[in-house]
């Protein structure tokens, strides 16, 4: 057979077709439309509660300080009663391992379900979006008002958008940055003009990123940013929940007067409204199946059973299902028993365990540390022939109040501490203090001798530590 010849594309006709196929397409305005129902709901009710922690915990008190506070300077976090030290990091890598696997979790169950209720993106975009139909009317009103031309009210209400947007972003920034500067501090400092650099940069930073992602860029935030919706994809299978359009059901679409039989017409359940894509803040059709870009916010089911409503028909056109039971015909019971599956149950048990693992460990967390460095001079041989070694003991309280420590030692016979063995050490802080140690002559070898150092609360023995050291005895 004779090849086909490659064609040869002369210089203008390469130079027109990359005019006809830009490389960069300017994004379409979308204008999404209100949806109501029993998703809204929840999706607000879920606003509301992260909102109020965000926006409320930051200014709870505790034991005379912020309830909760990251600060970096002095290496402390203190969540409530709990303060945290770099030593405790353990317990931040365990928060993000079960942060993970929840993710893991939830994706295998429900698809995008952290992405349509409690992503920070969509929830600051569902703020804005009720700001700008507050102040700009409903989707007609807004596609109207930006199709003509400027006017003093199109000004005015452009100008009295943005300047509640910046003013939100920037609440928003200031909150952020009082999780790391006291915030009662930051706002005096505010009041007083006398803010720092940093705190400056981070408030307009955080401030102006939520206004640009949840302001300008919604949605292309989910499409072209986010690495989640990428890799989603490997944690999905045939019995995750999506939102899907029930095509069996609905095709073939078409409009119809609300009391026609409409499958004597030859219809399926979908009047083509188009209410689904009017509502979707991606702008995508979930008639054409799962899409990337669908984020799962569940606004295309509520548009629709509210069309389904107003025809008389049955709701759940477009709803949660699975792709195995819309194949197979599945009742809602079979479905769920499919959904709670061998790997959905591996993932449960392994993120109750870690869980289970973690609080227990945290319940039974000593709030002393003791850090034991042994002085590297040469062991003292006194004139009676005792042996005296020099050690550091770092000794960090955990608690808020001041706690005194009583330190002993043992392991070879006859030891003792020579210097004060007390030390009172104040709350969130640690010292360190000098022990002299003295054990009788010959009464260990020559070499390296295991001791250990106890350390004790004095008011409550049951909080107490024991640090390992050797004690070196000239040969
Ligand atoms: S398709 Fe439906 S669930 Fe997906 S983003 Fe659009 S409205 Fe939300
Ligand atoms: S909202 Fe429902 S009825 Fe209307 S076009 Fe979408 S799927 Fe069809």
């Amino acid at each position: 057979m004779k090849p086909t010849p490659i064609k040869q594309f002369s210089q203008k006709e390469l130079a027109a077709q990359n005019r006809d196929q830009p490389l960069f397409e300017a994004a379409e305005k979308i204008y999404p439309r209100t949806a109501h129902g029993w998703f809204s709901n929840w999706r607000w009710l879920l606003v509301w509660f992260t909102q109020s922690i965000f926006y409320g915990s930051a200014w709870l008190n505790w034991n005379g300080r912020q309830a909760i506070l990251f600060d970096l300077t002095a290496r402390k976090f203190y969540i409530f009663g709990l303060v945290i030290f770099p030593q405790d990091f353990i317990y931040l890598a365990v928060l993000l391992v079960i942060s993970a696997l929840s993710l893991f979790l939830f994706t295998t169950i429900a698809g995008r379900l952290f992405c349509g209720y409690a992503c920070p993106q969509t929830v600051y975009t569902e703020i804005f979006m009720w700001i700008e139909r507050k102040v700009e009317g409903d989707r007609t009103a807004r596609m109207r008002l930006d199709k003509g031309a400027l006017s003093p009210r199109k000004f005015g209400l452009k100008m009295l958008k943005h300047g509640i947007w910046l003013a939100v972003g920037i609440w928003t920034g200031f909150t952020f940055v009082g999780y790391f500067t006291p915030i009662h501090q930051l706002a005096a400092e505010v009041l007083a003009w006398t803010l720092g650099p940093w705190e400056t940069f981070w408030i307009f930073f955080y401030g102006f990123a939520t206004y640009g992602n949840a302001g300008w860029m919604r949605e292309q935030v989910c499409k072209y940013m986010c690495p989640y919706a990428r890799f989603q994809s490997a944690m999905f299978d045939k019995d995750t929940l999506t939102v899907t359009y029930d095509a069996k059901r609905g095709d073939p679409r078409g409009s119809r007067s609300k009391n026609a039989d409409y499958a004597s017409q030859g219809l399926g359940a979908c009047v083509d409204c188009g209410v689904c894509v009017q509502v979707c803040p991606t702008g995508i059709d979930i008639r054409n199946g799962l899409q990337y870009e669908c984020t799962g916010c569940t606004a295309c089911i509520d548009g629709c059973n509210d069309i389904m409503d107003k025809m008389g028909y049955e709701p759940g056109l477009i709803r949660y299902t699975t792709e195995f039971a819309l194949k197979n015909g599945l009742d809602s019971k079979s479905m769920w028993k499919r959904v709670f599956r061998p790997r959905v149950l591996v993932y449960s048990a392994i993120l109750a365990a870690i869980i289970i693992a973690a609080a227990l460990t945290l319940a039974a967390r000593v709030p002393m540390k003791v850090n034991v460095i042994r002085d590297r001079s040469m062991p003292r041989i006194t004139e009676t022939g005792t042996i005296d070694n020099v050690y550091k003991l770092q000794i960090m309280n955990a608690l808020e109040e001041s706690v005194t420590y009583v330190v002993a030692v043992e392991g070879i016979p006859g030891v003792k501490i020579l210097t004060r063995n007390t030390i009172a050490v104040a709350g969130a802080t640690n010292q360190a203090m000098a022990v002299r140690v003295e054990i009788p002559a010959g009464s260990a070898p020559g070499g390296s001798n295991k001791i250990s150092f106890i350390v004790r609360d004095e008011k409550n023995p049951d909080i107490v530590v024991t640090e390992k050291a050797v004690f070196i005895v000239p040969r």
